[in-house]
């Protein structure tokens, strides 16, 4: 989340520090944990996947690391923070994003 409040604010040009543009009840969202409540995860098909970034640089939460240069590394989303959106799966150009629902398979 610090990478992508980063660059809004190099984007911006504001030199107002964070808080101030996103305001607490956007910062308080972007940091609960979802584990006990989200209602769709991301399963990535790792094979599938050729590491194009598109997924990464387009989740509002900045929570999906993958290094494009070595693709035997997993793409990998922290559930922790994952509100299940699904703007990840609706981007990828691969289709390789599964939208699945929580307990079930994947
Ligand atoms: S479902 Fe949403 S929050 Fe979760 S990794 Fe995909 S884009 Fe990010
Ligand atoms: S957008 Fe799709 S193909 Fe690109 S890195 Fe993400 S999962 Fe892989």
């Amino acid at each position: 989340m610090s990478r992508l409040q980063d660059r809004v604010m190099q984007q911006s040009g504001s030199s107002k520090p964070v808080r101030y543009l996103y305001g607490p009840v956007a910062t308080v969202f972007a940091a609960t944990q979802t584990g006990t409540w989200r209602i769709h995860r991301p399963v990535i098909n790792q094979a599938a996947c050729n590491r194009c970034g598109k997924c990464a640089r387009f989740c509002p939460l900045d929570i999906i690391t993958m290094d494009r240069k070595d693709r035997s590394r997993d793409v990998t989303v922290d559930l922790t923070y994952c509100k299940g959106c699904g703007i990840c799966a609706a981007v990828c150009p691969l289709g390789c994003i599964a939208m699945v629902p929580e307990g079930g398979e994947g």
